[in-house]
Parts: C-alpha cells; sequence; structure tokens
C-alpha cells in the first residue's frame, strides 16, 4: 500500500503539470483568495526538492539546489535565503491535515517557471534551465586481457562518467554512449578512431564524438557477451569488462536454498533473456522494510505485514530474473529500513535500466480488490530501452493471467518518489489487497509468491525482448 489517492481532478479543483506531465497530488490543490496553494510535500517532492516540517515552530522548509525557501503558517512572510519577502496569502494547513503552501511563491523563489492556463484550471511548472556539469574529457583507451577478463580502461578527466549501454546484431556490437563528454582531440588522436582488439571478446573498438556531448565506444564483439561497467572515480578510470567467454553462465545454482517450495512452482514459463539485454541492471526494491511495515493483514488471529511478503516475492523474482540471464540488484536483502528519499537514489548511483517496486496492497474497505500496476512516464526514460508504461502493461497482463486477482489497470502516478525520482523506467507492482477477502484468501495461499514472482519476471523479460527485437539500427 502507498497512499490513497485523490486526483486533483475533482469538482472543479486545480490541476499541476511539471514540463508536460501531470503531478497528482494526495490531496488536491485550493484556490484561496486567487492564489493556489499545494500540499508541500506531495508536490515539491515530486520536484525534487527536499521538504521539511518543524511542529513546534509550525516552520515548513523547501530547499532546491542553492535556495531555501521558509514558511511558517498563517504567516504572510516568507524567508528566502534568510532575507524576508511578503506573501499575498500564507501557508496553512487545510483539510486532510496537510500542509499547504502557494505554489507560485515557492515555486518561482526556487527558480521553477510557473504559468496559469486558466481554461483548463492547471499550473504549468517548468524544472530550472539545467546548470551543466563539467564534461567527462575521455583522455586514453586502451585495453588488456587477465584471467580470462577481457578489460577496456578509459581514462577520463572532469566530472565522473554517465554512461548508457546497449547491444545489437548483424553485426553483433556492443555500445557505450559516455554522455556529457568529449574526446581530448589532442590526446586521442584526432578525436575518434579504431583500436585492434587481439583477445576473445571483440576484434576492435571505435570510438568517436558521436554527438556533440557523446562519447560512442563501440566494441565489434567476437562472441555475442555484455559487458560490465566500473568506474574507479579516484583513479579516473572506467573499465569496461568482458568477462571470461570459458566461464560457466548461470550455474550458480548451487547456493539457491533447496527444498521448501521452492520445486512447487506454478509452472508459469519464462523464456531467455535475449543476449543484448543481458547487460541491463535491473533494481529490485522489495515495498517498505525494517520500521516501515506497509500494511498489516490480521488472519486468524496472526498478524502478517507487508513487507515480509515483499520480499519474498522481491527475492523469488530475482531469482527467476537471474535464471533467465538477467543482471539484477536487489535494494534489500532483508528487513531493514529503507526511506522512500533513498531508494530512487540508490538505483540512480547504481546505474540501473529498470526499477521493479514490489508491494501489496491494503484499502479502508473490502470492496477495493485486485492487482494494479503504477508507472510515470518521465523525460529521462528516453534513454533507455523500455518505456515504465509499456513495462506496466505486461506485467499488469503477466499478474492477471498468473495469479488470477481482479485488473484494477495500469495508472500514472506521478507523485510516487520512487517513480518520479529515478532516471530509468520504473514500475509499482500492487499484487492484491489483503483487506479483500477473495484476495486474501489467494495471497495467504501457498503458491501467492511463486505466481506473482514468475509473472512478473516473465513479463520483464518479454518486454525486455520485444525492445531488443525492434533494436534494428
Ligand atoms: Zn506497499
Amino acid at each position: 500500500m502507498l497512499f490513497i489517492v485523490t486526483p486533483a481532478s475533482a469538482a472543479g479543483d486545480v490541476a499541476l503539470m511539471l514540463d508536460g506531465s501531470e503531478i497528482v497530488c494526495d490531496t488536491a490543490p485550493v484556490i484561496d483568495r486567487g492564489r493556489t496553494l499545494v500540499p508541500v510535500r506531495a508536490l515539491f517532492e515530486s520536484l525534487g526538492a527536499e521538504v521539511g516540517w518543524d511542529p513546534a515552530e509550525k516552520l515548513v522548509s523547501v530547499s532546491y539546489s542553492n535556495t531555501a525557501v521558509h514558511l511558517v503558517i498563517g504567516k504572510k512572510t516568507a524567508r528566502v535565503n534568510g532575507k524576508d519577502v511578503a506573501m499575498d496569502v500564507p501557508a496553512a494547513i487545510l483539510p486532510g491535515n496537510r500542509t499547504y503552501i502557494p505554489v507560485r511563491f515557492v515555486a518561482e523563489s526556487l527558480g521553477f517557471g510557473v504559468d496559469w492556463d486558466d481554461s483548463s484550471r492547471t499550473v504549468l511548472l517548468r524544472t530550472p534551465e539545467g546548470l551543466e556539469d563539467d564534461p567527462t574529457v575521455i583522455e586514453s583507451i586502451s585495453c588488456s586481457t587477465e584471467d580470462g577478463v577481457v578489460r577496456t580502461a578509459v581514462a577520463y578527466t572532469g566530472a565522473g562518467p554517465d554512461c548508457r549501454t546497449a547491444a545489437y546484431e548483424s553485426p553483433d556490437r556492443f555500445v557505450v554512449d559516455v554522455r556529457n563528454a568529449q574526446v581530448n582531440a589532442g590526446a586521442v588522436a584526432g578525436g575518434s578512431g579504431t583500436i585492434p582488439g587481439d583477445n576473445a571478446a571483440f576484434s576492435q573498438i571505435r570510438y568517436s564524438q558521436f554527438e556533440e556531448r557523446t562519447v560512442r565506444i563501440v566494441f565489434d564483439l567476437t562472441q555475442r557477451k555484455t559487458a560490465e561497467l566500473t568506474v574507479d572515480a579516484a583513479e579516473g578510470y572506467l573499465y569496461i569488462d568482458f568477462a571470461d567467454p570459458e566461464a560457466a553462465e548461470g550455474g550458480e545454482t548451487a547456493d539457491e536454498p533447496e527444498g521448501e517450495d521452492s520445486d512447487e512452482t506454478t509452472g508459469i514459463d519464462i523464456p531467455a533473456l535475449d543476449w543484448r539485454m543481458s547487460g541491463q541492471r535491473i533494481v529490485i526494491d522489495a515495498g517498505h522494510g525494517g520500521k516501515d511495515s506497509g500494511c498489516l493483514v490480521v488472519d486468524s488471529g496472526v498478524t502478517y505485514y507487508e513487507k515480509d511478503f515483499n520480499l519474498k516475492i522481491a527475492q523469488a523474482l530475482e531469482k527467476y530474473l537471474i535464471e533467465a540471464g538477467a543482471k539484477t540488484y536487489m535494494l534489500r536483502t532483508h528487513d531493514v529500513t529503507l526511506t522512500l528519499q533513498e531508494r530512487p537514489v540508490l538505483a540512480n548511483e547504481l546505474g540501473a535500466d529498470l526499477f521493479l517496486s514490489i508491494h501489496n496492497n491494503s484499502a479502508e474497505y473490502p470492496t477495493a480488490k485486485g492487482s494494479q500496476v503504477f508507472y510515470y512516464s518521465k523525460a529521462t526514460e528516453e534513454n533507455y530501452a523500455v518505456d515504465s508504461k509499456d513495462l506496466a502493461e505486461y506485467i499488469l497482463e503477466e499478474l492477471l493471467q498468473g495469479i488470477g486477482l481482479a485488473d484494477r489497470g495500469i495508472a500514472s502516478q506521478g507523485a510516487y518518489a520512487v517513480l518520479n525520482k529515478t532516471d530509468m523506467p520504473a514500475v509499482i507492482v500492487e499484487g492484491g489487497f489483503f483487506s479483500n477477502p477473495e484476495d486474501r484468501a489467494v495471497m495467504l495461499g501457498p503458491d501467492y509468491t511463486d505466481l506473482y514472482a514468475r509473472s512478473v519476471a516473465r513479463a520483464v523479460v518479454l518486454c525486455l525482448n520485444e525492445a531488443a527485437a525492434r533494436m534494428e539500427d
């Protein structure tokens, strides 16, 4: 469960758009004396700002980039970077016990563009023009083989490299795009060229200033394999490693826990992942954990916690994805607290290509039921192999087939941090409702974890494989 959402479009209310995408807040914006007030946390956290609240002082703080705005409930004077500034209407506590602040005043103070579209009653927000970082400057590229690993060392200066990878067929090649980067044409002959590869992985490397701010490094493969990228920031190296072609792949079944119900699998076929997608980093986020239990289920006097279900499902999902040939990262592997802000930060730092957040649902009324998938299509997704809406559709389809609960549909949800602060395509999967008797009977049943995990694994592989098939150059 996340929280109950009331769309802003109810009865003449005001909508919010950021860079063309709607932001859905958990409580609707309101208008006071001609100014739009918005629930501060839902909106400003989805803009990427930090929001703080000091109940003793009734003080709201919102900070973004180099600007901090402080507002006191009921006071018409705000402080912007320590200076007093007058407002038309003060911040307020409004129904739902939420803190509302005037959107135009605060957003403009933080550098956002703010427009008002009267016909659709929409506040249009624009992210401030980015302050471009220093570029990554590629100084040299060399390769060597050690213990069967073919390592390409890319020496760089300036900003740490921001890389996207892809693999293509006919001819087989692996591509690393380093963004916000340039080749040091003085150091690397002419700024582009080829390096012969006398090794088991590729016949040559080609590199060039592919676009104004993108350096493309292409490996012409002699075997269908993707590489692992690591950055040594201290030494200023990006390493691109092709593992030993002789080493067995996917042969790590020995450390899987045997017995229990692991062999009573539920027969959902998970195809092998296309080799071109084997380098995609799939982050699996077991929802909640530690102090945050998610929703509670009491059944026959026993209390269950959503966080425990989510973790078991996430672990099974990881197992199935690895078996299919995927590369996975678990954000938590045991019962530990991770905030909603930390999860996207971790995934972004990992350079993840896909983010799967595993949840189960609950509602106040027992009639709510079924499987649902949330997504949020961000501009940053364009750089990735799949988009979150396609992935959400694949996952819902497989859940409905696999588990057989009611179809609650897919929904765009811009207010959730794991969806809007992740750079990569991200989805939140809600398997079913513990609060609904029929759903609960299935969810507490013996096959639920396996059905859920297999359905999601199958959907992810199908979606990535279709993306691979589309990638004709
Ligand atoms: Zn949840």
